[in-house]
């Protein structure tokens, strides 16, 4: 399952929108470890096309040294699909080389979609190709699950 943030899920949705009709990437990094998506990171589809994506390897370069000097990881990955529905493709499938992430998927396909009406945001594990779609827990805090570093431990 994925427990994410209303401000993130909102972030991740106007970014798609954006830059409909091409598709939309980027990521939420978190602690290594926590499960806990926290800091939106949203890149640029180097590919700038409606039927793909990628990013750039420079980028992307720059996205891994910054979190590995942070301590995080890409706890989510995600992009957009701005003619069908919210769902890895064979490609996306083909890529995705995370087992421990959750890749987000979400549509832009409809104008409801494109307007904010209506949303479609899924989660899913992709690990050796298998594709298993997730439950997602949008929460307004990870209050509950809040284990930061100034946090002091006092009941075991
Ligand atoms: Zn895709």
């Amino acid at each position: 399952m994925l427990v994410i943030r209303a401000d993130l899920v909102d972030e991740i949705l106007a970014h798609a929108r954006r830059d409909h009709p091409d598709e939309a990437c980027g990521v939420v990094a978190g602690p290594e470890g926590s499960d806990r998506p926290e800091r939106f990171i949203p890149m640029l589809n180097a590919a700038r096309s409606p039927t793909f994506y990628e990013f750039d390897s420079g980028d992307l370069l720059r996205l891994y040294r910054d979190m590995d000097s942070r301590d995080e990881v890409p706890v989510v990955i995600y992009h957009s699909h701005t003619a069908t529905e919210a769902h890895p493709s064979r490609t996306d499938i083909s890529y995705a080389s995370e087992p421990e992430t959750h890749y987000v998927l979400v549509s832009t396909r409809s104008p409801a979609l494109l307007n904010g009406a209506e949303r479609e945001f899924r989660s899913f594990r992709i690990v050796d190709g298998v594709v298993t779609e997730e439950d997602v827990e949008v929460v307004e805090s990870y209050m509950f699950a809040h284990t930061g570093a100034d946090d002091v431990p006092d009941n075991g």
